[in-house]
């Protein structure tokens, strides 16, 4: 019996793969994911793909930063659609590395819609996304029965038109803990609406810096300390916060869990 390798998918020139790379640690990659970076005849990565993962890239593959840089935005959406159409109609193999999940706060949706649109074909390959990642890195099991039935992921950052939509006086009655990505700038704000909406002072809160990669940091406050004085994230390192119950339980683990 011919046996293939379900790893060893094909890559057809003409077509983009939007591929999850995680949420930094190249040991979190998928096979599909390694198997890609090996394949793409050009890699169109944004900022928060690490460069750990990228060093896993072919040596022939072309390399295209798309991101933000320093906070501005130097790539629009626009453009950046544009370029994977580009590429796709040149007949390259083109994969499109996101952060974390590309579905997850990562505007995927929007670029698979695009290429659709267009007619290029595509493949979405998963990855785990920094919320979980950072959780799971950090000793904060993301649920337990003692603590929460649900797990909110949610971003901190208002919408696009800069307006916040999000209900954190329901989210906090909700009475489940938070993962807040592209939080922390507005940290005092969310807090101060999370108490506002129920949320005792003390719930304690976790903020996980660059997860997953060697820098690694994590410092525990609450709400109202996070109200009060809210941190700053250190350069411009990626953070997560992380608020209720399940924050306490790696009191337990700390000692126990080995370092990245
Ligand atoms: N698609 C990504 C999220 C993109 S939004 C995913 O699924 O993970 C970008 C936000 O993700 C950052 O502002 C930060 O809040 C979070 N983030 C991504 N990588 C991170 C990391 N290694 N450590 C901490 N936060 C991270």
């Amino acid at each position: 019996m011919s046996q293939t390798n379900p790893i060893d998918v094909p890559f057809a020139p003409g077509t983009v793969w939007l591929v999850g790379a995680g949420p930094g640690d190249p040991g979190l990659l998928t096979l599909h994911a390694l198997d890609a970076l090996q394949k793409a005849d050009v890699i169109v990565y944004d900022a928060l793909v690490s460069d750990g993962v990228l060093a896993l890239a072919s040596p022939s593959a072309q390399l295209e930063f798309a991101g933000k840089r320093g906070g501005r935005p130097s790539h629009s959406q626009a453009d950046i659609t544009l370029r994977l159409i580009e590429l796709a109609r040149r007949n390259l193999r083109v994969l499109r590395l996101k952060g974390g999940d590309p579905f997850v706060f990562g505007r995927g949706g929007e670029e698979v819609k695009a290429l659709a649109e267009a007619g290029v074909r595509f493949r979405v390959v998963p990855g785990i996304t920094a919320g979980l990642g950072g959780l799971a890195y950090a000793g904060i099991p993301a649920t337990s029965r003692e603590t929460n039935q649900a797990l909110i992921l949610v971003a901190g950052h208002p919408a696009a038109d800069g307006e916040d939509r999000t209900n954190w006086e329901a989210l906090a009655a909700a009475g489940q803990p938070l993962v807040i990505y592209m939080g922390l700038s507005r940290l005092a704000e969310i807090a101060r609406r999370l108490i506002e909406g129920g949320l005792a002072p003390e719930t304690r809160l976790a903020i996980l810096f660059e997860a997953t990669m060697p820098g690694q940091k994590a410092i525990e406050t609450t709400l109202a300390e996070a109200r009060q004085n809210p941190p700053h994230s250190p350069g411009a390192a990626p953070a997560l916060i992380v608020v209720g119950a399940i924050v306490a339980l790696r009191d337990a683990l700390l000692d126990h869990l080995l370092a990245p």
